[in-house]
């Protein structure tokens, strides 16, 4: 890891320049208004070549080739702006007339599995929901538990869900993961990490408590962070975890299917235990919107893992569409990343304190948590 092409194929003066349209637009120096021109005039100083097609992506592409632009060593610049599904690799999954042992490991690649999914994005009662779910497998015990009887679970998978006031999301979440996860033969259950009092968002932090708490619950293996409002299209995009840590929701629908830029790391992904306590978890000190994504990236590099994707079409994702009302975007994020080596080892599973309220629901755990900034003090900056 870390050995491919530096940033040096970009011209000097524009990769500085990038730096400083930051520096300006941390200190105010530069209106809202004036940003995404100066984001065009960016992307194009930078001599990365957009396609056509890529136009109408809109800004928030724009925004994440730019902060791609602010990744540590190692910084490529092959964008995967590739709308080809040439690279499917070929389906090796078993037959629907294979039969397994109930006491052999579940295969990876089951008959069950059976492909494209259709995504319902219509509201729901959680109620409904849990109604539907239940009936079809009633073996799932309350917390949302539920594990394979017919072969012996591969990987014991925590789902953490970051979450704040999104509650038309998580049933239509809940409604089409559960059952995919069934067909995966993975065990499971959710853990809702719900940020209460009045801080901005800290999504990183979020899962840094939920990850403390689903390991005191049960001894999972595997790890997968997970936004409320994405859907997988693919019930082959396995959620097991692997050799490296795993980046899930590669082909968004809001970018176009196309991963915006190679360092990438949001919406779900997916870390062993071993690999995250490695890396320290998540860092504690991005609140509001941004850039905790690409910091994980970062440490995961710094630990020498190289982050593995699904193939092709299996990494597809709709994610709900939905406004930022009331949200923040942490402005301070690009000062952060630029210390992601020093800050890994100060802020992170180390240095977090704070108290949870845990309650069962039926599909899942509910943890409730206060955060603010005093939770995570790190010696040397405070
Ligand atoms: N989130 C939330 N409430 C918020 C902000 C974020 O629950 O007010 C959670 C939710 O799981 C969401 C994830 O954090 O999917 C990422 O935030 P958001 O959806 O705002 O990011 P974006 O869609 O802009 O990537
Ligand atoms: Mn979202």
């Amino acid at each position: 890891a870390g050995s491919r092409s530096s940033a040096s194929n970009l011209p000097k003066h524009s990769y500085i320049s990038i730096f400083n349209f930051f520096d300006k637009l941390e200190m105010g120096l530069i209106q809202f208004d004036t940003t995404i021109n100066e984001y065009l005039f960016m992307v194009q100083a930078t001599g990365i070549h957009i396609k056509d097609n890529v136009k109408n992506i809109g800004v928030q592409v724009l925004e994440q080739v730019v902060r791609g632009g602010y990744n540590i060593n190692g910084t490529d610049y092959a964008y995967d702006f590739n709308l080809s599904e040439s690279d499917v690799p070929p389906t090796t999954y078993l037959p629907d007339s294979f039969t397994y042992l109930s006491s052999q490991i579940c295969p990876e690649r089951l008959p069950s599995m059976k492909g494209r999914l259709e995504v319902n994005m219509s509201e729901m009662a959680l109620e409904d929901v849990e109604r539907f779910l239940l009936n079809a497998e009633p073996t799932m015990t309350l917390g949302g538990y539920w594990k394979p009887r017919d072969c012996v679970p591969r990987w014991k998978v925590a789902i953490l869900v970051p979450f704040r006031n999104r509650h038309e999301h998580l049933p239509i979440l809940l409604r089409h993961l559960i059952p995919a996860l069934q067909r995966q033969r993975l065990q499971f259950a959710f853990y809702v990490v719900e940020q209460v009092g009045s801080e901005p968002f800290n999504r990183a932090m979020l899962f840094n408590v939920g990850f403390r708490e689903a390991m005191r619950d049960l001894d999972w293996d595997c790890m997968v962070f997970h936004d409320v409002d994405h859907m997988l299209e693919n019930d082959r995009n396995y959620y097991g975890c692997g050799d490296m840590p795993r980046h899930f929701a590669v082909k968004l629908n809001k970018y176009s299917y196309m991963l915006p830029y190679n360092e990438f790391f949001g919406g779900v992904s997916g870390l062993t235990v071993e690999q995250f306590t490695k890396i320290n978890g998540f860092p504690n000190a991005f609140w509001g919107w941004g850039g905790e994504d690409d910091d994980l990236w970062n440490r995961v590099q710094y630990a020498n893992y190289t982050v593995s994707r699904p193939q092709g079409e299996l990494g597809r994702y709709m994610s709900i569409p939905h406004h930022h009302r009331g949200e923040v975007q942490f402005l301070g994020r690009y000062t952060l990343l630029r210390r992601s080596k020093e800050r890994q080892s100060l802020d992170g599973l180390n240095n977090l304190q704070y108290s949870p309220l845990l309650s069962r629901r039926p599909l899942y755990t509910n943890i409730s948590v206060s955060l603010s900034r005093k939770l995570a003090p790190i010696a040397d900056y405070n």
